[in-house]
């Protein structure tokens, strides 16, 4: 019986991780924690008796406690709750599914208590990779991929020496405006850019933590048709990639049971079907976003935690109609700009740079 805890179980990963709980019965669910979405939590508890069940409010905890008063799941809230289910002795993996830099402390926790982390949470890479991977080696702690292009990632290095790798290959679909020039993007609507997944940002920022190459080993491929999730080239000129139809449960699962792999059900590569797939560079001048995340990583230590609170907040103000969308590129570019960057950010500092970077954005718009 592996014994999982989740960090956001309310949410696509966290509830897609339970559906992976469901068709396995050697997976037992030991701890949940999620937001505000006290409903879902009660079906969940009820579901899968958790020994404890985190909210992220007081207020929420309050009212979980209430509903599920009937069962012997204990109820816990906000930072000191998580960091409680962090280092529950009963529990072997953690998965961090919550959204935000809010998971930094409990994913260092976790570490620190031996834990291997099924990571979805690439906010907790982008902003303390340096924190945490080390921290990671020190304890001999997996951290193993929770998404789908860094899962390829690692399973194309599946059996082979890391250090013949000479290049990673990051597919990303491109989003339903590839193709279209910075003009044809002012009016783009919140409706239109619902579709588009957030696709670069961070990516690669997180791969290079991962993989512990350098960012110039990393290279951004478009592809469309989102079959193939990743490649890694070797020394000899070698490629192996991983292919499959796009399904984030593939990954959850992988990380749940690595280096095994069980079987799933669900829709398979029909490359008869398929016909062809392409592949493109991207468009870097019209996408600011992608050269913004290459300039945060040379930039290095806090850079990447002003780039992705940045990113994060506007966003969040495009998709509230605060903004247009090409707006998103200047409000992170200016909030960059006008940081100084700290070497060597601990967690303390990495949290303030968030702040000004929100800070920044908010002084734009009032
Ligand atoms: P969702 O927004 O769907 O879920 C976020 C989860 O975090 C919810 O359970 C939410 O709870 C919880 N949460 C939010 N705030 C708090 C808080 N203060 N305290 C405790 N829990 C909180 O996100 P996703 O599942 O889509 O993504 C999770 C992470 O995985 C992100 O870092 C994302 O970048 C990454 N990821 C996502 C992929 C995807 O396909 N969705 C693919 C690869 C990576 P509630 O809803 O109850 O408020």
């Amino acid at each position: 019986m592996k014994k999982i805890g989740i960090l956001g179980s309310t949410g696509s990963i966290g509830t897609q991780t339970l559906e992976i709980v469901r068709s396995n019965p050697d997976l037992q669910v030991i701890a949940l924690a999620a937001g505000s979405n006290v409903s879902l939590m009660e079906q969940q508890v009820r579901e899968f008796h958790p020994m404890l069940a985190v909210m992220g409010s007081e207020e929420a905890a309050t009212d979980l406690k209430n509903r599920i008063a009937d069962t012997d799941t204990r109820v816990s809230a906000g930072m000191e709750g998580m960091l409680e289910l962090a280092i529950l002795p009963q529990m072997e993996v953690l998965v961090t599914a919550i959204v935000g830099m809010i998971g930094i402390r409990p994913t260092i926790a976790a570490i620190k208590a031996g834990k291997t982390i099924a990571l979805a949470n690439k906010e907790t890479l982008v902003t303390a990779g340096h924190i945490i991977m080390p921290l990671a080696k020190e304890k001999g702690v997996s951290i193993l991929p929770v998404d789908s292009e860094h899962s390829a990632i690692f399973q194309s290095m599946h059996g082979e020496n890391r250090e013949r790798v000479s290049k990673i290959l990051l597919t990303a679909s491109g989003g339903p405006f590839r193709g279209k020039k910075t003009e044809e993007l002012q009016d783009i609507t919140v409706e239109d850019a619902l579709k588009h997944p957030n696709w670069s940002m961070g990516r690669k920022i997180t791969a290079k933590w991962l993989f512990d190459v350098e960012p110039e080993q990393i290279q951004v491929v478009v592809h469309p048709q989102s079959i193939i999730h990743s490649m890694v080239e070797y020394v000899d000129g070698g490629i192996m990639a991983q292919l499959g139809m796009p399904d984030m449960k593939l990954p959850i699962q992988y990380a749940l049971f690595y280096p095994d792999r069980r079987p799933m059900d669900g829709r398979r590569v029909d490359f008869f079907a398929l016909k062809s797939i392409s592949f493109e560079e991207p468009d870097i001048k019209t996408f600011r976003g992608l050269q913004l995340a290459y300039d945060a990583i040379a930039a290095g230590g806090s850079m990447p935690t002003v780039f992705n609170a940045a990113n994060e907040k506007a966003v969040g103000l495009f998709l509230d109609k605060k903004i247009r969308f090409l707006a998103i590129y200047d409000l992170i570019q200016g909030a960059m700009e006008q940081h100084k960057v700290i070497a060597n950010p601990t967690v303390d500092e990495i949290l303030e740079a968030e702040a000004q970077a929100h800070a920044y954005i908010s002084g734009k718009l009032s």
